[in-house]
């Protein structure tokens, strides 16, 4: 059973390196670890002095004078990932420094990428375990869950050689150093090679060897459309700016009525320019990306639907890296686990924006606050699925308890110096599989390359209704 084959790579992990705390938890300070809430929202960042307008959305206005009304893609791309002023990319945002307090799932437990990594590793088993392997990540962040999943593989002395490359999809500058130093220590003493990249498709395919990809809280950064359906089809709601009349004429100036849908949430930011409209006319992405699904054709108008079609494009990217079609048939070339924020349905409104811990309006200070939107793991099943099969999602809370965690929080805890760890340990482990947060919250789905022959049922754990 590969129940009992994860359980007993659970039991056979080692301790000692693993009984402490995480750094950037110690960093926060003792209470906070003992009083964790159920739920925080992930990233969150101490802003700086508050200038009036943020270089961003100087850069933004400055299009919207120029061009019109952006689409929610655009503004997320330029939010996030601007060259230098982007999210992301300016390392004046205290994202790695030692006031860093955003919590993402690897980053509060050790054991979150410790089980991802013992599913990862019976995958490469079932498949025979002859070839060699690479693993891919996309947005790794400060590196931690590579670096809990590697040190897992370099445990067990029928992975650590099997082990070939790594490969980091990352547009950070300032993550790509951070992941250098975490990873470089372990990737040079197992004789692993580190490879950084702009995008997952300068990823080759190589179906020599066995590719297993990572995306956690990645899908959730990519710029999306946001669509509202009208009796006539799909129109795209875009960001004009706000208090310049200008805007409004350029929706009107087919002469058709602007259906301005502007704010409907609370303003938190005093300064927010910008606002909501609905595109008078059809543009070639709104009637594409309509159709890009049969189930939003389904839906009533009304409906708005956020979809990305970076996601399906890079969801489509993985499925090809994972499937392999020889003159023997089809057979897999690897595995992926995606978590993240969502579930797998359409959703209209879930686009937002962090800052300080607090929710915060969209249009808040862009390119100082994180902006997330819930993926829709339906739409990268459908883009991958002629190349991939997909299992899931379930819930965290699921995948975490049915790959044995219990077990390993227990045997962590059998290690720990004294009663405070323990306590942590278990509150860590409690604060991910919490059903009323993160537990619920976040999800997981896995996809495995297309193959000629049938996927076992015992293959498909946990992904399995119970
Ligand atoms: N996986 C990590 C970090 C999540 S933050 C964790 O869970 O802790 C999102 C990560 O994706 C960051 O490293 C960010 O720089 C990266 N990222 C965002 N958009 C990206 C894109 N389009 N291509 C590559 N990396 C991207």
């Amino acid at each position: 059973m590969t129940w009992t084959r994860n359980r007993r790579l659970v039991n056979a992990l080692k301790l000692e390196r693993f009984a402490k705390p995480r750094t950037s938890l110690r960093s926060m300070g003792v209470s906070m670890v003992a009083n964790l809430s159920p739920f925080v929202p992930r990233r969150c960042y101490a802003s700086g002095p508050e200038s009036s307008v943020t270089e961003v959305e100087k850069i933004l206005l400055d299009t919207i004078k120029a061009t019109g009304p952006i689409t929610f893609a655009t503004y997320m791309q330029m939010c996030l990932s601007h060259p230098t002023a982007g999210y992301y990319m300016n390392h004046r945002n205290p994202v790695l420094g030692p006031q860093g307090d955003f919590i993402t799932s690897p980053e509060i437990s050790q054991v979150f990428g410790e089980l991802l990594a013992v599913w990862l590793l019976s995958q490469w088993l079932s498949a025979g375990a002859s070839r060699q392997i690479r693993f891919v990540e996309l947005g790794p962040g400060r590196g931690t869950l590579m670096h809990d999943v590697l040190r897992v593989f370099s445990q067990y002395s029928f992975s650590r050689p099997a082990v070939k490359e790594v490969h980091l999809v990352e547009t950070s500058r300032p993550m790509r150093a951070a992941q250098e130093a975490k990873l470089g220590p372990i990737a040079q003493k197992n004789g692993w090679s580190l490879h950084w990249h702009d995008s997952v498709d300068d990823v080759t395919p190589d179906a020599e060897m066995f590719t297993l990809v990572l995306a956690h809280e990645f899908f959730d950064a990519l710029p999306f459309h946001l669509l509202q359906k009208i009796e006539k089809g799909w129109r795209e709601v875009l960001i004009a700016s706000g208090p310049d009349p200008a805007a409004g004429t350029i929706l009107k100036s087919d002469g058709s009525p602007s259906l301005d849908v502007s704010t409907t949430r609370p303003l938190v930011s005093t300064a927010a320019r910008f606002r909501q409209v609905l595109s008078p006319t059809p543009m070639p992405t709104s009637t594409l990306l309509g159709l890009s699904s049969p189930r939003f054709q389904k839906l009533p108008a009304g409906s708005r639907i956020e979809v990305s079609p970076a996601a399906f494009k890079i969801s489509r990217k993985i499925g090809g890296l994972l499937h392999d079609k020889h003159p023997g048939g089809v057979r897999s070339a690897g595995s992926a686990l995606i978590v993240d924020y969502g579930g797998s349905k359409v959703y209209g409104n879930s686009f937002r924006a962090f800052k300080n811990h607090k929710i915060v309006d969209i249009f808040h200070r862009p390119g100082e606050c994180d902006l997330t939107v819930n993926v829709d793991f339906s739409y990268l099943a459908e883009a991958a699925a002629d190349l991939a099969t997909s299992h899931g999602p379930i819930s965290q809370a699921d995948f975490l308890l049915r790959m044995g965690m219990s077990a390993r929080v227990s045997a962590l805890q059998a290690s720990a110096k004294d009663d405070y760890r323990k306590k942590q340990i278990q509150a860590a482990a409690e604060r991910l599989v919490d059903r009323t947060g993160m537990g619920a919250q976040y999800q997981v789905m896995a996809l495995t390359g297309k193959r000629t022959t049938e996927v076992e049922e015992r293959e498909k754990w946990p992904f399995v209704d119970l």
